[in-house]
C-alpha cells in the first residue's frame, strides 16, 4: 500500500489530451463499452476501478487503439484516432501504456528493451538511446540491472523497467492497467512509489488499479466502472466518503 498522505502533484491546467466522446464498443454481440464520456486535463491523474469484466482494460485500450471503438469518438492530444495508421503510430508514440504482465522482450537485456523503441521507431542515436534509458532506469532505482535479462529480476524490478521503457518515449500520457496485481505484496509498494513519483511530476496518468491507497494520495479523480458503463467519477474523498450508487458501494464493501 501507498503511504496515505497527500500528494504534491502540480495541479491540472485545464486542458484536455484525452476525450472519449459517447463510446460503444461491441466484441461481436457483446457491449462491452456503453456511451463512455470521459475528458482528461493534462496532469490529471485518474484511478479506474471497477469489477473484473467491466471494461476497464477495453477502454484504455481503446485510447492508444490497442483496441478499437465502433462508435463515438476518441481524441488524443488533438488527434482522433480513425483507421488512419499514421496517426495511430503518433498517438502510439506519446502514450506509454504498462501492463499486468510487464511484457518485457526475454531474450533481450534491459538496457536493449529500454532502447529497441527509441532506436527503431525514433530513429535515436544509439548511444542517445542509451544515455536516456541508463537516466530512467537510475529513476525507478535499478540502473545496475542494465545488463541483465528479465528472467533475472523480481517482478517488482521487471515492472519498473517496464515504466521506465515506457518513458524513454517521452510519453505526454501514461497508461497502466493493473500494473501491481500480479507482484507478490512485498513488491507493490516499489511499483506503486515509481508511479507516485511519476504524478508528483506531472505526468497525465490514467490508471486501472484497485490499489485505494495509491488512490487516496496520488488521483485527482477516481472513475468506478461497472457493465461498461462509467457508473460514478468524484475526487478520491469524497468517492470513499460518500459513495452515490448502490453499485459503488458494494464494490467499496469488497475491498476496502
Ligand atoms: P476489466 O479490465 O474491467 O476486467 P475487460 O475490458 O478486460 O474488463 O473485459 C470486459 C468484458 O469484455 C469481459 O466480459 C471480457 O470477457 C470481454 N472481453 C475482453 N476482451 C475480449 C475479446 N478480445 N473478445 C471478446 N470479449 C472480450
Ligand atoms: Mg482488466
Amino acid at each position: 500500500m501507498a503511504k496515505q498522505t497527500s500528494t504534491t502533484a502540480k495541479p491540472a491546467t485545464g486542458e484536455p489530451i484525452v476525450q472519449l466522446i459517447g463510446v460503444n464498443k461491441w466484441y461481436g454481440e457483446f457491449h462491452v463499452l456503453r456511451d463512455i464520456n470521459l475528458s482528461v486535463n493534462k496532469g490529471e491523474r485518474i484511478v479506474i476501478c471497477g469489477p473484473s469484466g467491466s471494461g476497464k482494460s477495453t477502454m484504455i485500450r481503446c485510447i492508444n487503439r490497442l483496441e478499437e471503438h465502433q462508435k463515438g469518438r476518441i481524441i488524443v492530444d488533438g488527434t482522433e484516432l480513425t483507421n488512419d495508421l499514421k496517426k495511430i503510430d503518433e498517438i502510439r508514440r506519446e502514450v506509454g501504456m504498462v501492463f499486468q504482465h510487464f511484457n518485457l522482450f526475454p531474450h533481450l537485456t534491459i538496457l536493449e528493451n529500454c532502447t529497441l523503441a527509441p532506436i527503431w521507431v525514433k530513429k535515436m542515436p544509439k548511444k542517445d538511446a542509451e544515455e536516456i534509458a541508463m537516466k530512467y532506469l537510475t529513476r525507478v532505482k535499478i540502473p545496475e540491472q542494465a545488463h541483465k535479462y528479465p528472467g533475472q529480476l523480481s517482478g517488482g524490478q521487471q515492472q519498473r523497467v517496464a515504466i521506465a521503457r515506457s518513458l524513454c518515449m517521452s510519453p505526454k500520457i501514461m497508461l497502466f492497467d493493473e500494473p501491481t496485481s500480479a507482484l507478490d505484496p512485498e513488491m507493490v509498494k516499489e511499483v506503486l512509489d515509481t508511479m507516485v513519483s511519476l504524478a508528483e511530476e506531472g505526468m497525465t496518468m490514467l490508471c486501472v488499479t484497485h490499489e485505494m491507497g495509491f488512490a487516496r494520495q496520488v488521483a485527482n479523480r477516481v472513475i468506478f466502472m461497472d457493465a461498461g458503463q462509467i457508473v460514478e467519477a468524484n475526487e478520491p474523498n469524497e468517492f470513499f466518503r460518500n459513495p452515490q450508487h448502490e453499485r459503488t458501494k458494494l464494490f467499496l464493501s469488497q475491498i476496502l
